[in-house]
């Protein structure tokens, strides 16, 4: 399911008071909670998540003085995803010198009332996640306010979550087994790439089968072998490993 992004505009947001810092990539993402109490009444009312959202920049702007709300971006049990500083931006609620090594995504979960998160805000987070790695080259990371800080956030039960691996909730009685992330660049050929990604990608295809060097060199028979093994997967035959050929090499039963 794409991701549902509800834009500033949307939300009411108001306008930021300065410019905020630059970031290219990050190691990854900090989840973070409300705390506090948070009323169950928002499961069934949207309109208490976007107030909810509101009151969290005038807390973040009025009481803390800073520029903008301080997350990237905020999820509501309704997996929708709040536009925040948004990627590429530095955010401010992982605690100072803590802000350009992870983008700060918020779960509306509180202390008190609304303490277990539900299905939906945690595919709403991992949602807002892949957003952060599409678009603002988020890493593989992903922890909770408390590591390396001094806080009781995420709360208990956001972080056991995220300490079993931030699993996609509900996976069916075969969750896919964790595999490789999608390196951030799609392998192709030519010219010959090379890289540690290439000879992971060639590995798990040798695993599978695929008579493939394992050499690091994405060349001429790497793209043979990987066309082919779009067509089997009814994927693009592009000979080129983008992000969904990437998981389907891990993911996909071996015929
Ligand atoms: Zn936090
Ligand atoms: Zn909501």
């Amino acid at each position: 399911m794409a991701i549902d992004l509800v834009t500033r505009r949307e939300w009411g947001a108001r306008q930021p008071r300065g410019a905020y810092g630059r970031l290219s990539s990050t190691r990854g993402v900090k989840v973070h909670y409300t705390g506090g109490q948070v009323s169950p009444d928002i499961v069934g009312d949207h309109a208490r998540c976007v107030a909810l959202v509101r009151s969290i920049q005038n807390h973040h702007m009025d009481g803390n003085g800073w520029i903008d709300v301080g997350y990237s971006l905020l999820v509501c049990p309704h997996r929708k995803v709040f536009e925040g500083r948004g990627p590429n931006h530095l955010p401010a609620a992982n605690g100072s010198g803590l802000n350009s090594g992870h983008y700060a995504v918020l779960g509306l979960v509180g202390s008190t009332g609304f303490t277990q998160p539900t299905d939906d805000i945690l595919h709403g987070i991992l949602d807002a996640v892949e957003y952060l790695r599409d678009k603002g080259g988020a890493g593989d990371e992903i922890k909770g306010h408390r590591d390396g800080y001094s806080t009781d956030c995420p709360g208990g039960p956001l972080y056991a979550w995220v300490k079993r691996g931030a699993p996609r909730p509900g996976g069916g009685t075969n969750p896919p087994e964790p595999h490789p992330s999608f390196p951030g660049r799609v392998l192709k050929y030519p010219p010959v790439m090379v890289g540690e990604d290439v000879r992971t990608w060639q590995r798990q295809m040798r695993t599978r089968g695929w008579d493939i060097d394992v050499d690091g060199l994405y060349g001429e028979a790497s793209r043979d072998a990987c066309r082919a093994f779009q067509r089997e997967k009814g994927l693009s035959a592009t000979g080129a490993v983008n992000r969904a050929t990437w998981q389907a090499t891990w993911e996909e039963p071996v015929t």
